[in-house]
């Protein structure tokens, strides 16, 4: 096969923490070169990034619920992964859960390879799950490369995978430690939830029964088990802003923890959510406005390690279930391909420059995963890049999203900042100007996405051959 070669130059790439005017020379899908300047382009195809965009390296999502195989029908490999890719991202870690079987044992890690190998547009790693069944044996899912595993401290939402109490915590996460793994949290106190049979169409009487206090009361819980073990420990989708300061000085105290919230929590409030509106729903809650405040305090103070989609679609069906009722609609956020526009229109509203996002959608969730070298523009990584319009406006619609299922809880919002063009190894895996939002199945390519495992594996698998 003849080597592809061309070379891609920007005014602004992001290299080495800043903003730069440079070139890269791309070779066989691996950046070969990278050069200041504008560059000569001594390759024969150059690619030229307009002036008012940026070239970023493909955006890192760690928290994507796919869904596939048992409930496809909710999402798939090949609709979330060309949703991710149209949101820039080149890399996702898939959560153990609401596939059937979910990721509780090596023979359903296998599976799900399977089905992944076969469809998915960019590289995909997965979780594991630490459930009561499988405690005492997660040392063969480890083996077999999951990046980490999942638990829920609360009733997940789905029967096949069920919650840790707080002794099964403690039993996981030192089983963990011992792995050199890491565990990663829904952290909500199932004594401190409101029973489910008493919402109703009420936004607030949603929000009032999954308050604050059980975010922090479980969050509490996750410190201590990390600080006993000396494990590593993460807290998925924070949504209570006041539990903060616990994280930092956990943090500041050498306990090893991490923390990632979402964009639906730094751009979207309790207050403007209308009564009956299902799509808002997601666990922990929306809070309100002070809420998001502290939030984005987090952000900037650095306490926040990664914003990360928690991407988890239902059907349409199951999403309007019980038409707005808060105790019957499933609970998730469809949020894959929006999430860097969504929360750079709310950092300019505020101040926050650019810069201090990328790294929460790049090398933040990298290393909260552990995967090594990703979302990076260096020398000898792979071409995995993506061009933000950082000026943008647009619409969103939620017919025209990519995700399998037509709901967003996004969707009418103006918007500032998009996803122009974005490559895996060097190849284009979406691009705006093909056919609008790329979603016309003859722009389709065949899928390109690799397999991804942690390093803890033996050997490297499932790399497309
Ligand atoms: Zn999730």
């Amino acid at each position: 096969m003849a080597r592809s070669e061309f070379t891609i130059r920007a005014a602004r790439v992001w290299l080495d923490g800043r903003w730069q005017l440079a070139h890269l020379d791309i070779v066989d899908g691996v950046i070969a070169g990278i050069g200041a300047g504008a560059g000569r382009g001594r390759r024969r195809r150059v690619v030229t990034v307009p002036e008012d965009a940026v070239l970023l390296p493909g955006l890192v999502d760690s928290h994507v619920h796919v869904n596939e195989p048992g409930r496809t029908e909710w999402e798939g490999f090949e609709s979330a992964t060309l949703a991710a890719a149209a949101g820039g991202v080149t890399t996702i870690v898939d959560m153990p859960l609401n596939s059937i079987p979910p990721t509780t044992t090596p023979a359903a890690l296998a599976v799900k390879r399977t089905r992944a190998a076969a469809a998915a547009h960019i590289d995909v790693g997965f979780w594991g799950g630490a459930v009561p069944e499988n405690l005492g044996t997660l040392a063969a899912l480890h083996e077999a490369g999951v990046f980490g595993f999942k638990c829920f401290l609360s009733p997940s939402g789905v029967d096949e995978f069920g919650h840790l109490d707080r002794a099964q915590l403690g039993e996981a996460m030192a089983e963990i430690a011992a792995l050199d793994s890491r565990l990663i949290v829904h952290a909500e106190d199932p004594a401190l939830l409101g029973a489910e049979d008493g919402l109703g169409r009420d936004y607030e009487s949603f929000l009032r029964s999954r308050p604050a206090e059980s975010e922090a009361s479980a969050i509490d819980a996750v410190i201590d088990a990390a600080r006993r073990t000396g494990g590593r420990a993460h807290i998925l989708h924070l949504s209570d802003g006041a539990a903060l300061p616990a994280i930092a000085a956990a943090k500041a105290s050498g306990v090893r923890l991490t923390v990632e919230t979402c964009p639906h929590y730094l751009t979207l409030i309790a207050e403007e959510i209308p009564d009956g509106a299902s799509e808002f729903k997601c666990c922990p809650p929306i809070r309100g406005e002070a809420n998001r405040d502290l939030l984005w305090a987090g952000v900037l103070d650095g306490t926040i390690d990664a914003i990360v989609s928690d991407h988890s679609p239902s059907t349409v069906q199951l999403k309007r279930h019980g038409d707005g009722h808060f105790g019957l609609a499933w609970g998730g956020i469809s949020g894959l391909q929006v999430g860097l526009s969504a929360v750079w229109t709310e950092a300019r509203r505020r101040g926050v420059p650019l810069e201090h996002l990328i790294p929460l959608f790049t090398t933040g969730p990298a290393a909260v995963a552990g995967l090594e070298g990703a979302g990076v523009i260096a020398e000898g990584a792979p071409a995995h890049l993506t061009v933000f319009g950082v000026d943008d406006a647009h619409t969103v619609d939620a017919q025209a999203l990519l995700h399998r299922n037509p709901v967003s809880a996004y969707h009418g919002r103006r918007l500032v900042g998009r996803i122009r063009r974005t490559w895996l190894r060097g190849r284009a895996v979406f691009d705006l100007s093909e056919g609008g939002a790329g979603a016309a199945p003859q722009y389709r390519k065949p899928p390109s996405g690799r397999l991804l495992a942690a390093r803890s594996a033996p050997r490297p698998v499932g790399v497309r051959a």
